[in-house]
Parts: C-alpha cells; sequence; structure tokens
C-alpha cells in the first residue's frame, strides 16, 4: 500500500514469474498481503508490453483451476485457449474470455507465432459457496466501445455508462476497459453496494483524489454512488473492476480457490494423480482439447495449514 487518500488505497504490484521458455514476468496486484479480494475478484496479473522476442510470449501448458472464472483480457496480442471443456478459442484485445472453472477444469494458454507484442490482464473470480461446483464452461463476448464526453469504454462484465454486458456472472461484477481522454475528468454513475478497483495500465490517474501511476491497482472502498476519475497531460487506459464485498472467506492456493486446507490438499492430489507417464489422464480436471504440452505438475504445498482469507 502506497497511500490512503479519502479511503482510496492505491497499491504497488509485484513481479512474478509466469513460467515458459524465458519466464515472462507479470505485475500481480490481487492478492495482497491485506486485501484477498475486491468484490468477488481475487486475483489481478497485469502484464506487458512485452517484446515475445525477449520474453518468449506466453507458454503456460495444462494446469488445473476449482472454484473460480478466469476472465481474459488483452490489450495486444493474441492468446490460443484450450479447455477440458471443449473449448478452444482465440483470445483477442477488446474481446473478453470467460472460462467457468466450477467444480474442475484445465487449460493451456499460449501466445502464438505471429504475435510479437503481449499486453494484457488476467483476473480471477471467485465463484460463491452456492455455485462453486458448477459445471465448467466458457463465454466469449466483444463488447462494442460506448463513449461520453472524455471516454470510451468496453464493458465486459455487469453495467457502466448505460452498457451492460451479457455474459452471466454468479454475483454482482462490473469489469471495463475505459479510455480517458488528456484531461479529462470522468463522474461515472456506480453501485453505492459495490467496492471498486482500478488498475492503470498506462498514465497517470486521479481517482477520487487519489494519485495511481502506472500499473497500481486503486482500491476503492463502498458507500460512492458516483467515481470520479481524472486524466493529467496524457490518455489514460485503465480496467475498473467492481461488486459487493465477497463476504465468504476463501482458501487460495496454486490455481485452486476451496474453502478449505482439506480440500486443496484433495484436489491437488486429483491433479497429480492425473498426470502419469502416459501423459495426462482423465479425471476431476478432465484434458485440454488438443493440446501437446505435458500438463504443469502442482508445487509442493506448505508446511503449515493454508490460511482462510476474506
Ligand atoms: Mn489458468
Amino acid at each position: 500500500m502506497t497511500g490512503n487518500v479519502n479511503g482510496v488505497e492505491v497499491m504497488v504490484p509485484r513481479e512474478v514469474p509466469l513460467g515458459g521458455p524465458r519466464a515472462m514476468q507479470v505485475r500481480r496486484t490481487l492478492p495482497q498481503r491485506h486485501r484477498a479480494l475486491i468484490g468477488a475478484w481475487c486475483f489481478l496479473d497485469h502484464y506487458g508490453p512485452d517484446d515475445v522476442a525477449d520474453t518468449g510470449g506466453m507458454v503456460v501448458p495444462p494446469h488445473p483451476h476449482t472454484g473460480l472464472q478466469t476472465v481474459s483480457w488483452l490489450f495486444t496480442g493474441e492468446i490460443e485457449h484450450r479447455d477440458s471443456a471443449g473449448h478452444h478459442a482465440m483470445v483477442r484485445p477488446g474481446e473478453v474470455n470467460l472460462m467457468t472453472a466450477g467444480r474442475g477444469i484445465s487449460h493451456s494458454e499460449v501466445s502464438p507465432a505471429t504475435t510479437r507484442t503481449l499486453h494484457g490482464a488476467q483476473l480471477w473470480v471467485a465463484l460463491p459457496d452456492a455455485d462453486r461446483h458448477t459445471d465448467p464452461g466458457f463465454v466469449h463476448h466483444a463488447p462494442t466501445a460506448v463513449t461520453a464526453p472524455g471516454v470510451e469504454a468496453r464493458v465486459f462484465l455487469g453495467s457502466l455508462l448505460g452498457d451492460t454486458s451479457p455474459v452471466p456472472t454468479y454475483t454482482p461484477l462490473l469489469g471495463a476497459e475505459l479510455l480517458l481522454d488528456p484531461g479529462a475528468t470522468i463522474a461515472l454513475d456506480v453501485d453505492v453496494t459495490f467496492e471498486h478497483g482500478v488498475l492503470v495500465d498506462t498514465g497517470v490517474l486521479g481517482v477520487a483524489g487519489a494519485e495511481a501511476k502506472p500499473h497500481d491497482l486503486a482500491y476503492v472502498p463502498t458507500g460512492r454512488d458516483t467515481l470520479t476519475l481524472t486524466a493529467y497531460d496524457e490518455p489514460v487506459r485503465l480496467l475498473l473492476l467492481g461488486g459487493p464485498p465477497f463476504g465468504e472467506s476463501i482458501v487460495m492456493w496454486w490455481n485452486i480457490v476451496a474453502r478449505t486446507h482439506e480440500e486443496v490438499v484433495a484436489w491437488r492430489d486429483e491433479w497429480q494423480a492425473q498426470i502419469t507417464d502416459a501423459g495426462l489422464v482423465d479425471g476431476r480436471f478432465g484434458i485440454p482439447v488438443g493440446d501437446e504440452l505435458p500438463p504443469i505438475p502442482a508445487p509442493p504445498l506448505p508446511n503449515v495449514r493454508l490460511k482462510e482469507r476474506r
């Protein structure tokens, strides 16, 4: 946390290697030690713009997920997605790909050779207890840009600026890319019951009086029906996230969102049992369609019980 102005907390990212041949680095702003969730948003990786010639691009072989949804959003480049629910799709700039893990899915994400620059974000949404064992699934949506004075927005989840995404969610959520003109100040009508996160991609942004630099995540608590954003000398690109406080404790480890340590241990074991000398075999997490990369084994569990966070 770098500051707190008018209740707005500005959080800075930490650099994390994603894996792949030359270990592409991502900037992780969620979870933070003191803040696990913003609404149901529980994970936020932001990366690039990266020259793929330097980083090797994105190469994430098959790995499992449970109890969450992944939301992929790109600014530049493409990612090829394959999952065990039978979906093979491209992630493209300005188009959201939402994958529901539910009780279990496995997928791979690889940037194709035609992608020279990779720039985007990967986010996770925790599923509420009532829905977390749902069937795995996948939805794609290309929002039409909506404009207001000084701003252009692409609303990929929830409602903003009169536009509503058709993508269904299990808890109320907001997810949108906003482009602000230099010098613009916009007052967005937002849901007073939502807390919000503002991830700055490019430019310096005023968030309800606090200042967020590129790559920062500004947290705005509930209780506001207007969110004021200000661009200074340069245009600003940002992701605006929101939702009502999640209200449930979660245990999050590796690619798993659970409720207890025991669930994590059991699901980790189920994934490990799918990895055999003959390759990935079927099980809770299935087998991604048409994937030939060797699966990623789960890392060892820590020697301590995993802690609940809320
Ligand atoms: Mn994944």
